[in-house]
């Protein structure tokens, strides 16, 4: 198996890594409080945060508040011990971000001037992995990063990625990427941890919610076609190959206006994606050249395509109603450029709550997602970032580093 996700193994708890987990999800620890969460002796908690400083990826700096007497030195990451890139790829358009440790975003080529960054994807996944990683370095250079700190990345695509191998399935974007395993095309460039993760699963870890971020959420892509994504107590649930969440080809009580590559007679992604919308208003006879056109003509009020928004949602929302009812989330975030059809949005939340269990319903939200646009490079970048800081990854670096010195 090439690709290892750290992440998913299981942490040993007051370990190295897991002490290192404790600093990133607190900004209140001190040595003493370490000690005191795990049940470490003190003494070992001391060792466990003087090798996270020896690894340079933990400093002591203020005082963690007056306790009375001696005053408890704060710990905090180092954030620009390190930074990762994000790539959030598309059939036309690719966006990538560099952030240090903490997430905090050092490049966009969004943000830039002549910003919009393009990958060769119909020369297919070598030249296109190729082209991402220069795209990487260049970006690093141009922002004053140290290529040396390159930690590791994760590349977002709007196609299922089996798991754990990471290749692509029947990607609509090019379906000559068909069987493509990203993190070995990476490998050739980096020995940095590279991970390839669906469009929508990423959307989940972008806004899972929770102070721990281990709340459990279904989030849902809404644009030209249809994804989805679950995280169950903070965690992806990826299924046993990598397709859990692919509700969007459950057959629905509906006509498809589209084909799709599922073989699933009227798949609810053929008959109320964006892509179904559209195709169905042009059949009628209307101008409409994309999911942009039919929010513009919803937006100053079209009969005819409200409707179509309504019906759907209808469908959306039933479909959603049962894997809702049966994982008990506290959100349904809905993301994707259709998320900004309010009456869509609506919609499904109305049907959700007329569909689902009213104990499932009470405790339920139902959002769009406050930045659409951005949620994917942000869970792209959440996914990379908890890869290389993840327990395990840290442990393996500090038994490394006991060994060098003994
Ligand atoms: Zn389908």
């Amino acid at each position: 198996m090439h690709e290892q996700h750290f992440q998913d193994m299981d942490r040993s708890p007051g370990s190295v890594g897991d002490v290192l987990r404790l600093i990133r999800v607190s900004d209140t620890t001190s040595r003493s409080s370490i000690a005191r969460s795990t049940g470490l002796a003190p003494s070992t908690a001391s060792a466990r945060v003087d090798a996270l400083t020896a690894l340079g990826l933990v400093r002591e700096s203020g005082a963690e508040g007056s306790r009375g007497g001696r005053r408890a030195r704060r710990l905090e990451l180092v954030a620009d011990a390190g930074f990762v890139a994000a790539a959030d790829l598309g059939a036309h358009h690719v966006r990538i971000v560099l952030t240090d440790l903490a997430g905090r975003i050092v490049a966009d080529t969004d943000a830039l001037e002549h910003g919009t960054a393009t990958v060769p994807v119909a020369a297919g996944p070598r030249a296109s992995v190729a082209a991402l990683w220069d795209r990487f370095v260049e970006l690093a250079r141009d922002s004053g990063l140290d290529t040396a700190r390159f930690r590791g990345a994760a590349i977002s695509v709007p196609a299922p990625v089996s798991y754990p191998g990471g290749s692509i399935a029947t990607p609509s974007f090019e379906p000559s990427w068909h069987g493509a395993v990203l993190p070995e095309l990476f490998a050739e460039h980096t020995d940095a941890p590279v991970l390839v993760e669906n469009d929508a699963n990423l959307i989940a870890l972008a806004e899972r919610p929770g102070p721990d971020r281990t709340g459990t959420l279904v989030a849902v892509k809404l644009g030209t076609r249809i994804g989805s994504g679950v995280l169950l107590d903070g965690r992806l649930h990826r299924g046993v190959s990598g397709a859990a969440g692919e509700i969007s080809h459950t057959p629905v009580d509906g006509e498809a206006a589209i084909g799709c590559t599922c073989g699933v007679p009227d798949c609810l992604e053929s008959v109320a994606s964006g892509g179904a919308i559209v195709a169905r208003l042009r059949a009628a006879g209307r101008q409409v050249s994309g999911t942009s056109d039919v929010l513009a003509l919803a937006a100053q009020g079209d009969a005819v395509v409200l409707d179509e928004l309504r019906r759907a949602g209808e469908h959306i929302g039933r479909v959603l109603s049962g894997i809702v009812n049966f994982c008990n989330p506290s959100e349904v975030v809905l993301a994707g450029a259709m998320s900004a059809s309010s009456v869509l949005v609506a919609t499904i939340r109305g049907e959700l709550y007329r569909s689902c269990l009213p104990m499932v319903a009470d405790a339920l939200d139902v959002r769009a997602s406050a930045s659409p646009r951005d949620a994917g490079i942000r869970g792209a970048t959440v996914l990379a970032i908890d890869e290389v800081l993840a327990p395990a990854r840290i442990d393996e670096l500090a038994r490394a580093a006991a060994e060098r010195s003994a």
